[in-house]
């Protein structure tokens, strides 16, 4: 375990769109950030999928993968340090931040949190690799590719119904798989859904396999109630089970709401702590675009740098 001695003026946890973003910003006010990116899922959400298609300034799209690494470099470029390393604990409560990984323990006047949220998953065996090949967590980001395409969304709730309903003005039909006979999802909603002729209810079922090729072709669902299997033919799944705020750490030191995302005194990013800023999918439920998240991590690092101005 080694103790960097330096006091840090940023330290930025995470590098998805909102912790490079604020990376950019901060490096380009002389801040020299230290940017600490995670181990395996460095670059964030956008690692996981194919082409993005709504990040403005690419007209003909670009792949997750590239986009994120273009991120990096530019904070790179403008002197932010990066190092691909988890965060374990933190004491944020202090003056003086406390960041620590397994190896090292890090300092710094500020700390801007971007660790973004996780999609819940099925848990099947093709899910992540079909992911971006018909397997898509987010209706917004993935339904002009399934043009005239027959699609599948699961769950349950109003983020599953709000999912299927903007599906159908995309897909040449919508089925709505849930495991139950009746959904969670308020009465309007229901009432929206079931008048719209191209969404099909598949009540009591739920996923046994996700079937294809390089690309989805089809899921195999089985009936719950009576276990029996049978093939649905789809091209596009949307799971829609729910997603969880990488907040952990942060348990005990920032203020979260009931679902575990930290609290932002909008439009600012500042949390309860003074010097401590959140930004992106930790503290967004509602947009969960990359494009948000890069605004609120511009946003993090601008309060951050004025936060910093006011000690000098
Ligand atoms: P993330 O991108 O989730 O990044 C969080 C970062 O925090 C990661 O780098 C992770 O390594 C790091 N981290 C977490 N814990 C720690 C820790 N303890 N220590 C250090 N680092 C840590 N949005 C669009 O606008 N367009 C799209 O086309 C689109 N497609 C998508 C496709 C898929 C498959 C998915 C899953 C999402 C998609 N989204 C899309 C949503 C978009 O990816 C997210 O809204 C965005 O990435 C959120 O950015 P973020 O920086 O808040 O968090």
């Amino acid at each position: 375990m080694s103790t960097s001695t330096e006091t840090r003026n940023v330290i930025i946890i995470g590098s998805g769109p909102s912790g490079y973003t604020a990376a950019v910003y901060a490096a380009r006010a002389a801040l020299q950030p230290l940017v600490l990116e995670g181990s395996v899922t460095a670059g964030g959400a956008l690692m996981n999928t194919t082409e993005v298609e709504n990040f403005p300034g690419f007209r003909d799209g670009i792949m997750g993968p590239a986009l994120m690494d273009e991120m990096r470099a530019q904070a790179e470029r403008f002197g932010a340090e990066l190092i691909a390393d988890d965060v374990v604990e933190v004491d944020l409560t202090g003056d003086v931040k406390v960041v620590k990984t397994a190896t090292d323990t890090y300092t710094a006047r500020s700390v801007i949190l971007a660790t973004g949220s996780g999609y819940r998953k099925l848990g099947l065996p093709r899910e992540d690799e079909l992911s971006g090949r018909g397997v898509s967590w987010c209706a917004t980001c993935d339904g002009f590719f399934f043009r005239e395409q027959a699609i599948a969304v699961v769950g349950g709730g109003d983020s599953a119904i709000e999912e299927a309903t903007f599906l159908t003005r995309f897909g040449s039909k919508v089925y709505l798989i849930h495991r139950r006979d009746e959904l969670r999802a308020s009465k309007i909603m229901q009432e929206r859904a079931f008048a719209d002729p191209k969404l099909e209810m598949v009540w009591n079922s739920e996923v046994a396999a996700i079937n294809g090729g390089d690309r989805l072709e089809s899921i195999t669902l089985r009936d719950t109630v009576t276990g029996e299997e049978r093939q649905l033919d789809v091209t596009g799944l949307f799971i829609a089970i729910g997603h969880d705020p990488r907040s952990e750490l942060l348990t005990g030191q920032v203020d979260l709401d009931d679902d575990g995302y930290v609290l932002v005194g909008h439009p600012s990013t500042a949390t309860n702590l003074p010097g401590v800023f959140a930004a992106g999918d930790l503290v967004d439920h509602h947009y969960r675009q990359a494009i948000t998240a890069a605004g609120t991590g511009c946003a993090a690092a601008l309060d951050a740098e004025r936060f910093i101005a006011a000690l000098d």
